[in-house]
């Protein structure tokens, strides 16, 4: 397997996370059918949409082949806010996610999109900083069984959690200047590049890039455009 992190690229934030892997020298490749699948060492499930994302998964055949990669090549899955929905074996009381991860997620479960909100945390399997939070029409993760660790506990509901498998954060690390949760992510699928890169070391906080700003990402999405003649 080569040291590639894939993103699932059919709706929601996907230049968002390989502008944060870019950062950290993660190669990345972008999933837009099976065959992208291959040989993967991880692979992130952005936050969008996940009723549209479940319809697209299913359209595109991907859904199968996603739990087949994790269950067979062992890939691990990052799933972020939508992401975390299809990963989750429960969703509203229907046992309808892909089950990669036996946790029960009620959805909208902060309100509408008005409701979204901004907090921090201090998460110890991550960081020993506080780390920003981009809450955006979040679930909550509302139960977690056995053999689930729980990693983020907010008020009454679980906001971060991870299996062997598979990782999930009701929250989007994509949208902050921290690079901590992709590090930590690239870390469980071994992607980090070995010694990390000039191009990574940051003065002060190493997981805060300080020339991120939140339309940085458009600059992905223009060269994409270029390429496409768009
Ligand atoms: N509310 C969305 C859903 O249920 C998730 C929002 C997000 O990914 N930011 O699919």
């Amino acid at each position: 397997m080569s040291k590639v992190i894939g993103v699932l690229d059919l709706q929601g934030d996907v230049v968002e996370h390989i502008d944060h892997f870019n950062r950290l020298g993660v190669k990345t490749r972008r999933v837009k059918k099976p065959e992208h699948l291959q040989g993967l060492r991880g692979l992130v499930m952005p936050g969008g949409e996940s009723t549209c994302l479940r319809r697209l998964l299913k359209l595109f055949g991907l859904d199968e082949s996603i739990r087949q990669a994790v269950r067979e090549t062992g890939t691990k899955v990052w799933g972020t806010c939508a992401g975390a929905i299809i990963l989750a074996a429960e969703v509203d009381g229907v046992r309808e996610g892909m089950g990669v991860m036996d946790i029960a997620v009620q959805r909208n479960a902060f309100g509408s999109q008005l409701a979204s909100f901004q907090t921090e945390a201090r998460i110890p399997a991550v960081s020993d900083k506080l780390l920003p939070l981009t809450f955006i029409r979040a679930p909550k993760i509302i139960r977690a069984e056995e053999g689930v660790r729980v990693l983020l506990e907010l008020d009454g509901y679980i906001a971060m959690a991870e299996n062997e498998p598979a990782l999930v954060t009701v929250f989007h690390p994509e949208m902050t200047p921290s690079l901590a949760f992709h590090r930590y992510f690239a870390e469980k699928c071994a992607c980090l590049p070995e010694p990390m890169s000039e191009k990574t070391q940051h003065t002060g906080d190493k997981d805060t890039d300080e020339s991120w700003n939140p339309t940085s990402w458009t600059r992905l999405a223009m060269v994409d455009a270029m390429k496409r003649n768009l």
